[in-house]
């Protein structure tokens, strides 16, 4: 853990970067490095890991700020306690210094010497844990269920969290009394200064655990990797995200559990393109189809349907298929889809082909050519009469 990267450095990103430039510098790397993408890659794992646990941090205001501040200390409880561990299976869950810094900002400046202290034994909400879910275009305009994989923090069913062997229980630490600080008087220029400072020696969790839980080693927590079903609902979008309550990190002290947070990214489609509801697609069709008009197959996200090109369609023309497009999220009404319709000019033509066309060509009259008719006036009007 001492050798943890930086997290403006983990995602490529100055000091000084926006909301908007963390997020997509994320979104990036997040991409990069997603398991679905690199499967069997550790290296890429590892890298995802840190990419999200980096934005974790910097995506929230607040502990960015304590970040920017106290480096990993301000926002791992786990940072550098390990040091010194020494009873039970060490600090495990260690001193929370994110409740302490929160006391601080929060307590008026006092300090640590005045206002309020965090309990250790107090109920707390556990962690939100982040995962990503790639989904084809389809199964994001569609919904569908998926299964994610999720290694979240249990609360110990030997020792049901307490962290103590079996048939003992954690003593409350003589040093601190149970209150998990310690006054610690100084003698400073300005005269005796107090403050109060985590006790090193139950490591702010006023218990000590003598003779640890064989399962969780002291720490109350066991991890394990589990598979969450998730109902994706149909008309999601790329950079979205769902929040399963009570699916994350198990709470401390009879705390909540924490959040499930499912990111989800959609794969573009090679056929389909979206804007926010709607689709566009782009059809193909012969000169003959687009001069005579035509019945041609148009795809859509509920399949192919039949469309009528009106005779003399110029090519780039849009029509709009209304209701086609993507069902509204959050309540009733579809987008729609737009059909644009490209004339493919032909290539490769025989002499046969050619002859036809010229022959062809030489029949038509300017009447037939509203375009170029007022094309050449204009051209007339500009040069030659100017
Ligand atoms: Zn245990
Ligand atoms: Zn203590």
């Amino acid at each position: 853990m001492a050798d943890k990267r930086d997290y403006y450095e983990v995602l490529g990103v100055p000091k000084t970067a926006s909301d908007d430039e963390i997020k997509s510098a994320y979104r990036k790397l997040a991409k990069k490095y997603h398991p679905d993408l690199n499967p069997g890659d550790k290296a890429a794992e590892e890298k995802f890991k840190e990419v999200g646990e980096a934005y974790e941090i910097l995506s929230d205001k607040d502990k960015r700020a304590r970040y920017d501040q106290f480096g990993h200390a301000g926002v791992d409880p786990n940072y550098g306690a390990g040091a010194g561990g020494g009873f039970g299976g060490g600090f495990g869950g260690g001193v929370d210094l994110g409740d302490l810094f929160g006391d601080l900002f929060g307590g008026g400046f006092g300090g640590f010497g005045g206002g309020r202290r965090a309990n250790p034994n107090a109920p707390r909400k556990g962690g939100d844990i982040r995962v990503s879910l790639v989904l084809s275009f389809m199964e994001a305009v569609h919904g569908c269920t998926k299964t994610v994989s999720v290694n979240r923090q249990d609360t110990c069913p030997e020792c049901g969290g307490t962290g103590a062997a079996k048939g003992t229980s954690p003593e409350t630490c003589p040093d601190c009394h149970g209150s998990g600080y310690v006054t610690v008087q100084q003698r400073t220029p300005f005269g005796v200064m107090q403050s109060s400072q985590p006790c090193s020696r139950c490591g702010g969790k006023g218990k000590i655990i003598k003779s640890p839980c064989s399962k969780c080693h002291g720490s109350g927590k066991t991890s394990s990797t589990k598979r969450v079903e998730v109902k994706v609902p149909a008309g999601i979008d790329d950079d979205q995200s769902m929040r399963l309550t009570g699916l994350g990190d198990a709470g401390l002290n009879g705390g909540p559990s924490g959040d499930l947070i499912v990111i989800v990214t959609v794969r573009p489609d090679a056929m389909f393109e979206r804007d926010r509801f709607d689709v566009h697609v782009t059809v193909p069709v012969t000169y003959s189809q687009a001069v005579l008009g035509a019945e041609v197959v148009v795809p859509t996200i509920d399949g192919k349907v039949q469309y009528t090109v009106p005779e003399g369609t110029q090519s780039g023309t849009t029509f709009r298929l209304r209701g086609k497009g993507i069902q509204y999220v959050n309540g009733r009404g579809r987008g729609d889809q737009y059909v644009k319709v490209v004339v493919e000019i032909p290539k490769k033509l025989t002499k046969t082909q050619r002859d036809a066309l010229k022959k062809f060509e030489d029949t038509l009259k300017d009447d037939n050519y509203e375009q170029r008719k007022g094309f050449f006036k204009s051209l007339r009007d500009k040069f030659e009469n100017g």
